[in-house]
């Protein structure tokens, strides 16, 4: 029911030769791929050529981020609007590391998922815990926090469009992703937060990615799981033959 989505978060990589190199191996290898979406978020100035180069193929595109409003004052920053212009279909919004490293908060994302889907764009909305917090038995309080109050005022139509990525920050380019049942189990219980804030059609439509070192060798396992719905890749997007071997998951 839930058609998977498989996106590559290329990070501060690549040029913009580079970026094309990989689209067009991607182009090859997945162009019979119709039965899962299939998503690239390479730097914002590849942003225009990659969408030159995915035009009628199977491949969309997404920033790794955006601003919350679409033009003004606001040096330095890039809004939904001028991504839907350059061909992006999607934007990542608060990833861990835009979280951590440059200090956003639950409220400043909603902002920016608000702003999204006013553009029509999809949201991949991020969320996750710490090691410290998952040490400290935090995990499911942080979790909910993290979707009560990024989704807060979404209306049910919204939330249809919206792609949730579960990813444990321990995870993320460690080399240590979660076992099969400790994903599993946070995708569940962030599935019952949808329900319970929103409705049954939405836990059930919604789709939640697992991110956090997602490679070939560990793809099947978690893409078995009942919750798992795609997965979020960083590291491993990086090399064609690892991305497509994760796109082709069994
Ligand atoms: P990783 O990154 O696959 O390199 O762990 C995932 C992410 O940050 O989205």
């Amino acid at each position: 029911m839930r058609k998977p989505l498989i996106a590559g978060n290329w990070k501060l990589h690549k040029t913009i030769p580079e970026a094309l190199d990989l689209i067009e191996a991607l182009k090859k290898d997945l162009a019979d791929k119709t039965d899962i979406e299939i998503v690239v978020a390479p730097v914002f100035t590849a942003l225009v050529p990659v969408a030159q180069a995915v035009k009628s193929s199977n491949i969309a595109l997404a920033a790794q981020n955006c601003y919350c409003e679409n033009s003004g004052a606001f040096t330095g920053e890039v809004s939904p609007a001028l991504l839907k212009d350059a061909g992006c279909s999607h934007v990542i919004v608060g990833h861990s590391e835009r979280r951590q490293l440059f200090g956003e908060n639950d409220e400043l994302i909603n902002r920016k998922l608000k702003a999204v889907l006013a553009e029509d764009l999809i949201p991949i909305f991020c969320i996750g815990e710490t090691l410290e917090e998952r040490e400290k038995d935090e995990m499911m309080d942080v979790l909910k926090r993290q979707v009560t109050v990024g989704l807060n005022g979404l209306s049910e139509t919204e939330m249809f469009k919206v792609v949730v990525a579960y990813e444990p920050v321990w995870a993320i380019g460690t080399g240590k992703v979660a076992s099969t049942d400790q994903a599993q189990e946070a995708h569940a219980f962030v599935r019952g937060l949808l329900a319970g804030l929103f409705s049954t059609p939405v836990a059930e439509q919604v789709r939640i990615l697992y991110g956090g070192s997602v490679k070939p060798d560990n793809v099947d396992g978690l893409m078995a799981q009942t919750d798992i719905d795609g997965t979020l890749v960083g590291g491993a997007s990086l090399k064609a033959a690892d991305f497509i071997r994760i796109a082709r998951f069994e």
